[in-house]
């Protein structure tokens, strides 16, 4: 497919491969296995020189296509898909990293990758150091010679703190590492880190790319040699896959991608500025407000600020809970991406077991909610959080 073509385009049409009945609407191959015309083909697809499909561990037609469409929009030579974002993230650090690394990320993560690299990979002999991501010469300050990945997450979870991702790339290029970047909060649609430097992307497609809060999934993107190479090695005899069902719901959701994050980024810019004028509340975060420290990298580096905003409550976690439970359309969870406007409560919720003392250098105070902005309209979302915050 012509890679000049237009975002939304891509989305629609990109990583088709009709079968003989040529169905419009992609083909669910709900199949972990292929038959092989003969014995000469069986061989001939495990000593590789036929590219066919030989088990849906490895590839299947329906996962393909998805791997397809996200690799146009990202411009991205490869994709694999994975069962869920933290199994894309789980194997972006495993494939490449050995005993005796080390590994230089921001502070600001998202729970479950802070676990895998401040957990899991000592476990192994890996040792990890997390910086203050915003500030490019933390990062310089952490680098070591057996230095091999940065891991990054910009907007951050949930305080949507911006990184740039071009200088940071520069310091890992320049310590001979590469680049991992956690693009779940900026989305596909407003923000390129492989146009920015990055080596590779992470997707978790749970979000804003199944967008309807279905199924779980994720994805990796880079460059032909890492994704083909050692990424497929591994995901091969590890097994995360991602299913073939879920492969087919995310190819449906990335249809309408563009459209959704452009009407929820939209929303989500209305309420950031409404939130921002009202008394009880001491602290709008949104990457689109000048207010926001890191407005004007956002504005260089985001084609849009985004679908999130999070704010805090003058009367921390007495009002924030009266709020959430006043609250008539968005509903209280803690997914996000997801068509229906959901409320979450950080502090209580999803970095509950952090303590108390690295809750408050991330700025997650007991006040703080975030709100992942979906796709009611704007005006029945800001009536909604008015009456919330008179009655909290
Ligand atoms: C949800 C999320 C993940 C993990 O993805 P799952 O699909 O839930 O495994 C990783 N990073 C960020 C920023 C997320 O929001």
């Amino acid at each position: 497919m012509n890679i000049d073509l237009h975002p939304r385009t891509k989305l629609v049409h990109g990583g088709i491969e009709r079968s003989e009945h040529h169905e419009m609407s992609e083909a669910l191959y709900l199949t972990q296995g292929f038959a092989y015309p003969d014995a000469e083909t069986a061989e001939a697809r495990f000593d590789g020189s036929d590219s066919g499909y030989v088990y849906a561990r490895y590839g299947n037609p329906t996962v393909g296509m998805f791997e397809q469409r996200l690799a146009l929009l990202e411009e991205a030579e490869a994709c694999f898909a994975t069962a869920s974002g933290m199994a894309a993230m789980h194997a972006s650090m495993f494939s490449q990293l050995e005993a005796g690394d080390h590994v230089v990320a921001s502070r600001a993560l998202f729970g479950s990758c802070h676990y895998i690299l401040d957990n899991l990979l000592p476990r192994f002999g890996v040792e990890t150091t997390l910086v203050e991501g915003t500030d490019v010469s933390a990062w310089e300050n952490a680098v070591r010679p057996e230095t091999k990945v940065f891991f990054l997450e910009t907007p951050s979870n949930p305080t949507l703190e911006i990184i740039d991702i071009r200088a940071v790339a520069d310091v890992a290029h320049d310590a001979g590492a590469v680049l991992v970047v956690d693009n779940v909060f900026a989305t596909p649609c407003f923000q390129r880190p492989l146009a920015l430097g990055a080596d590779i992307v992470m997707y978790s497609t749970t979000k804003h790319i199944d967008g309807q809060g279905r199924c779980l999934g994720g994805a990796l993107l880079g460059s032909k040699e890492f994704i083909n190479g050692k990424l497929f090695e591994y995901m091969k005899h590890t097994g995360a896959a991602m299913s073939p069902f879920n492969a087919w719901v995310m190819l449906k959701g990335l249809e309408t991608l563009d459209l959704r994050c452009r009407a929820a980024a939209d929303s989500a810019e209305a309420i950031a500025h409404v939130l921002t004028d009202h008394r009880a509340i001491s602290r709008t975060i949104h990457p689109g407000l000048p207010t926001h420290p890191q407005h004007n990298l956002a504005a260089v580096q985001m084609e849009r600020p985004g679908t999130m905003v999070s704010f805090e409550l003058e009367g921390g976690k007495p009002a924030a809970f009266n709020f959430m439970n006043a609250l008539e359309i968005i509903r209280i969870s803690n997914n996000l991406g997801d068509a229906k406007s959901i409320a979450t409560h950080p502090t209580t919720t999803t970095h509950q077991r952090m303590t108390e003392k690295d809750r408050q250098t991330l700025g997650i105070t007991p006040g703080l909610i975030r709100l992942s902005v979906g796709l009611e309209h704007a005006n029945d979302l800001i009536s909604d959080i008015s009456q919330a915050l008179d009655a909290a």
